[in-house]
């Protein structure tokens, strides 16, 4: 990679400096843009088998592109092929697909869950590019009447290439797993291919000065080797110990929506109105039926992206809450989630009529448990617990752990006989030979909900103070009063 990395770099300096014979440009061309061909397939040799791929993908791209070269000259000198599409274009263009499935191959990997949301990003930055393009580069294509179809076609794909590997850029930015240097050094090709055809874009654009521009050679020479660098960048990017990295599936999901991504998306969703307040500026809309397409799907992409993140929102706090209100050790609800419900219940019951229970249950010298089976196994015995005792009881039942091992049940429509007969039930399926003690509290049809559980509270004591292993019955408010 060391020694790779010191050739490209005298690759360039040395082209930079070539004379200006079109033979001795050509052959350095090649030479470098096959050197590095050669480089991505030593690279993906490296590699594990199944990690090839991408870099195969890769490397035909830079094959194609740099036989281009030598096909277009050759083509232009001896034979004069100048009208498009001549027979150079599909090398050149070869490029762009194969590029774009290797990054496809690369993000597959890195993404084994797949990312709508980094699908819809990647969608808006293109539209968003791909509307400057149609407005700058496509339709203005159309204008040429010496043009043929075919010669229209061709035009029109290479900035339509470009807009396929801007897409697939962002798209792998945008993936999870690892950003190390070879990551960055496959940005930087794509990016000097971008740059690259960009620059002759504008320079098209320019009129008499981009003439002049495109024959002095200190402008010319230094855009040529922005393709030289890509390729090289492909090369060592394969080479770099690093690649192994880079196709690996990602463990940790990307981070959402940093500040620089937001930029690019709203960057992206502003290029329509900028481009139309540019043409109102200059007197006339010439693409508003670009714009009015541009602009919707923008608008469309930003609504799928919002629609996303709320849903998104709303299953978080739909987890946080449930997390909020059960028990970890047990899976029951726990006090908050009890607290909620105990109300709720009454005031079902005074509405319906019915009668309503609530014991409160404490297992029976779980210290001694704890101190002689340890900590864990008293764990083990809350948990096994609270499931067995979770099935003793009715479906309409509702069992919640108070705290430590103390837990509440809320028996609706259960009177004396009925409460008492479910606890003694649950009392026979406590595990591990333990028991519990239960006080019992029936509604009194008026009192709030502190109250009755104060009142099976003091019934669990009398159950503690009776010898355990039962259910106690609490006396009536009026009883309590008067005692009080
Ligand atoms: P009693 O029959 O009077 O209720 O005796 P007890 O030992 O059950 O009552 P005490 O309140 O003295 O002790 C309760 C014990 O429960 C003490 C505490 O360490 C234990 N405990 C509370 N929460 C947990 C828990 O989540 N896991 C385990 N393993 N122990 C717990
Ligand atoms: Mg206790
Ligand atoms: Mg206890």
């Amino acid at each position: 990679m060391r020694l790779f990395s010191v050739v490209a770099v005298l690759a360039i300096t040395g082209y930079l400096m070539l004379p200006e014979n079109v033979w001795v440009r050509t052959v350095w061309q090649v030479t470098t843009g096959y050197a590095a061909t050669a480089a991505i397939l030593l690279g993906a040799h490296r590699l594990p088998r199944a990690d090839r791929l991408p870099w195969w993908c890769f490397a035909a791209g830079v094959f194609l592109n740099t036989t281009g070269i030598p096909v277009s000259v050759v083509g232009e000198i001896y034979f004069g092929f100048l009208d498009l599409p001549t027979p150079a274009d599909p090398f050149f263009l070869g490029l762009y697909p194969a590029c774009a499935l290797g990054l496809g191959v690369l993000v597959w990997r890195r993404d084994r869950r797949r990312d709508w949301t980094a699908l819809v990003d990647a969608a808006t930055i293109t539209t968003g590019f791909g509307l400057l393009a149609w407005v700058y580069v496509i339709e203005p294509q159309d204008l040429g009447d010496r043009m043929n179809r075919w010669a229209h076609a061709t035009q029109v794909a290479y900035p339509i290439g470009d807009l396929l590997l801007i897409g697939m850029m962002t798209r792998l930015l945008r993936s999870g797993g690892s950003r190390g240097p070879s990551l960055w050094l496959i940005t930087g090709a794509l990016a000097a291919f971008l740059i690259g055809d960009t620059a002759w874009v504008v320079l098209g654009n320019l009129g008499e000065f981009g003439v002049m521009l495109e024959n002095a050679r200190w402008f010319r020479r230094p855009l040529e080797s922005v393709f030289l660098i890509g390729f090289l960048l492909f090369g060592v990017a394969a080479l770099h110990a690093d690649a192994r990295q880079v196709a690996a599936a990602a463990e940790t999901p990307p981070a959402r929506l940093g500040r620089g991504l937001l930029a690019l998306l709203a960057g992206a969703s502003l290029i329509a109105p900028a481009l139309l307040a540019v043409q109102l500026h200059h007197g006339t809309v010439v693409n508003g039926w670009a714009l009015v397409f541009g602009s919707t799907t923008l608008f469309l992409l930003v609504v799928v992206r919002m629609a996303m993140l709320v849903r998104e929102t709303e299953r978080q706090a739909r987890q946080v809450r449930d997390l909020a209100r059960s028990d970890e050790l047990t899976g029951l609800p726990n006090r908050r989630a009890w607290n909620d419900e105990l109300p709720r219940a009454l005031e079902r019951a005074r509405r319906d009529r019915t009668p309503v229970a609530v014991a409160f249950l404490d297992l029976d010298h779980f210290k001694v448990f704890n101190d002689t089976h340890g900590h864990p196994a008293g764990d083990r015995l809350l948990k096994a617990a609270a499931a067995a005792w979770h099935s003793a009881l009715r479906e309409v039942d509702l069992i919640a752990r108070y705290g430590g091992e103390e837990f509440v049940v809320l028996l609706p429509g259960a009177g004396a006989a009925e409460a008492r007969q479910i606890l003694a039930r649950a009392l026979e399926s406590t595990p591990l030979g333990q028991t519990f003690s239960a006080g019992v509290a029936l509604w009194d049809g008026s009192e709030t909900s502190d109250e009755l559980l104060k009142r099976s509270d003091a019934a669990l004591y009398v159950a503690k103070a009776n010898g355990r292993s039962r259910v106690e019955l609490a006396s009536d408010n009026w009883t309590m009063q008067q005692a009080g």
